[in-house]
């Protein structure tokens, strides 16, 4: 049994992983910005704001008090923006920037030292296939997901000497409230441009996570991993 620290566990992508991994016997806990939605048991939600590192040093601390030492984290809290590149200004770029990448150095900058202390570890990034390809409508979103895959193969590099795994699933169209923006027909053709016909679900990319924090995949490091039906190959 280990203990998984997981960002933005109430609702999607991180819900769906939060439940994978707790009902597989292991201590979840889950950072959440505005409600605790999720639930049950060997989950234990804790606010955190990943985009402040007081707030992360704070609620990281609250997780190592209730469950010990986090053995796997999966850093995955993250927001999107649609609209040209000029239609966003100074600071949405610092929002979207600060949640996606800063929360990502926020976790490992607080995690890595214990991790070190014990000689192992593995470090997901939920990243996005928009960051390995870049997207019209979502240049600043695709940009934070490109600094998100560079950190997870430069820290690869820099921790697997001290046995810590890191990796990054790149989702291609996941069903969850980030697409609320995306009408029925959107949707459609999305699946329609996927060559596996579908969007993929919060589970496909949970069931991804829960194989690369597992032993199974110990000689997996520094790689971006595409869960994404096909879209990009
Ligand atoms: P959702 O919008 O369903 O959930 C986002 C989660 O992030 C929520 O739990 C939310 O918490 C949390 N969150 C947002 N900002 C913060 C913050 N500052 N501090 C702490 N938690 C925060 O998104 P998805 O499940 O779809 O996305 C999860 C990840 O997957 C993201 O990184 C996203 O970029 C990535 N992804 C998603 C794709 C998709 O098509 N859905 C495709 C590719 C990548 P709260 O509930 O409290 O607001």
């Amino acid at each position: 049994m280990s203990h998984i620290l997981i960002s933005g566990g109430s609702r999607g992508i991180g819900a769906a992983t939060a439940k994978l991994f707790a009902g597989k016997g292991h201590n979840v806990t889950y950072f959440f910005k505005n409600a605790p939605v999720l639930q049950g048991e060997r989950i234990t939600p804790v606010q955190c704001d990943v985009t402040d590192p007081l707030s992360v040093a704070d609620s990281v601390g609250k997780a190592c008090d209730n469950y010990g030492r986090v053995e796997v984290l999966i850093s995955n809290a993250g927001i999107s923006y649609t609209g040209l590149a000029t239609d966003f200004d100074f600071k949405d770029y610092r929002m979207i920037m600060d949640t996606n990448f800063g929360g990502l150095f926020n976790l490992t900058s607080e995690i890595i030292p214990s991790m070190v202390h014990n000689g192992s570890g593995v470090i997901l990034a939920v990243s996005s296939m928009w960051g390995q390809t870049g997207a019209s409508c979502e240049a600043l979103y695709s940009a934070t997901k490109g600094a998100v895959d560079s950190y997870v193969k430069s820290l690869a590099k820099e921790l697997g000497p001290s046995g810590i795994r890191v990796n990054a699933v790149s989702p291609g169209v996941i069903d969850t409230d980030m697409m609320s923006e995306y009408t029925d027909s959107d949707k459609t053709a999305l699946a329609d441009d996927t060559p596996l016909g579908r969007l993929g679900t919060p589970d496909d990319i949970a069931q991804t996570l829960y194989f690369l924090s597992g032993s199974r995949a110990s000689f997996i490091t520094g790689q971006i991993i595409g869960v994404n039906g096909g879209f990009l190959a």
